[in-house]
């Protein structure tokens, strides 16, 4: 009896550990595209954040926002569209170090902290992967589009980033400008267009 009891708590303290692990997986990761959520990405900024100011190293962030997405919706319908945003987020992570965190922020916005790297280097890992998204073939359209998408990099140390929101307004902004000069390419914030 005490060897079947002893059996079966570990029996059952197996279980509850899967079951946590399952339901902290759960909680840090977006539903649709298996990334992690931003919940999560906040908790990291915040982390990675303080530990750049701390020790004076740089880093960077980096907004993705996929071009006239509403175009893909209206003419394969929002399933489809949801097959590409799960793709395109799945490429994405699959192109991208381990390190870096890569977060869908919303939409079909993503973003990614790139610790211990400066403006040079994030430039370099955005245009990288411009590059491998317009390459792509997605399954979910068939080879009938091609799909580009914007970015905006921050970087700091900065003068003017004091917090870690000011790293996201200021690549957001960034995204912006990539937009406003035409779309599948990236921009870096503070740099005037060429
Ligand atoms: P732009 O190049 O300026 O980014 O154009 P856009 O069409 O991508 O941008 P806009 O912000 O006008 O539209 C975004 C679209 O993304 C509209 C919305 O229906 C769609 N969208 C947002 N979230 C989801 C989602 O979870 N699933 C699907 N299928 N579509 C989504
Ligand atoms: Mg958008
Ligand atoms: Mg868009």
């Amino acid at each position: 009896n005490a060897s079947a009891n002893a059996l079966y708590n570990a029996f059952l303290y197996e279980k509850l550990e899967t079951e946590k692990t399952r339901m902290e997986k759960f909680a840090i990761t977006d539903f649709l595209t298996g990334i992690y959520n931003i919940r999560y990405f906040y908790h990291r900024l915040e982390d990675e954040f303080d530990r750049a100011q701390r020790y004076k190293t740089p880093m960077s962030c980096v907004m993705f926002d996929i071009d006239y997405f509403k175009k893909i919706n209206d003419t394969y319908g929002h399933r489809v569209g949801d097959m590409v945003l799960r793709e395109f987020a799945q490429c994405v992570r699959r192109h991208t170090r381990k390190s870096d965190v890569f977060a869908r922020y919303g939409g079909e916005e993503f973003i990614m902290l790139l610790a211990h790297t400066p403006k040079k280097g994030a430039m370099a890992e955005a245009e990288r992967l411009r590059k491998i998204i317009k390459r792509y073939k997605f399954k979910s359209l068939k080879n009938k589009s091609v799909i580009t998408v914007s970015a905006g990099i921050s970087s700091c140390p900065d003068k003017n980033i004091k917090t870690h929101d000011d790293l996201i307004t200021l690549a957001d902004n960034a995204l912006f400008d990539a937009k406003d000069s035409g779309r599948d390419q990236i921009r870096v914030s503070g740099k005037k267009r060429a």
